[in-house]
């Protein structure tokens, strides 16, 4: 059993996608392990990780946008704390994903980057990190 790794990111914008997939890519390499999972688990409920991609940037914009347009942050929300459109965002991006490890490193799509989400920010946040065989 390998323990849990944890990464610090430190976001710069209310709501951001920064792409972690360097610092994955490091860990597992270093790792040791040539064939297994490596999951990414995001512990914030106003945060979140997903993968998409990491070629255009402006698609990470188009989807900023296009969340913002369809969760704004309103005023009417019933939640005191006045985030509740990043809980939302948060619940519709997800909080893990899981890939494959092949041959000691990170078995992507061509255009695939994985991405942590900052829909409260700007703060510190975590990311869990597990590999396994
Ligand atoms: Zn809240």
């Amino acid at each position: 059993m390998t323990k849990i790794i944890e990464l610090t990111v430190k976001t710069g914008e209310r709501t951001q996608m920064i792409d972690i997939t360097g610092d994955i890519l490091k860990l597992v390499q270093n790792s040791g392990i040539s064939h297994g999972l490596c999951h990414v688990y995001c512990p914030h409920t106003t945060a979140g990780i997903t993968i998409n991609e990491n070629a255009d940037p402006t698609v990470i914009t188009d989807m900023l946008n296009t969340l913002n347009k369809l969760i704004p942050v309103d005023k009417s929300y019933l939640h005191r704390e006045g985030n509740s459109d990043a809980h939302i965002k948060a619940a519709l991006i997800g909080a893990s994903e899981t890939l494959f490890i092949q041959n000691g490193t990170l078995r992507l799509g061509t255009w695939q980057g994985i991405y942590f989400c900052e829909f409260d920010g700007p703060r510190n946040r975590r990311v869990w990190i597990k590999l396994s065989t």
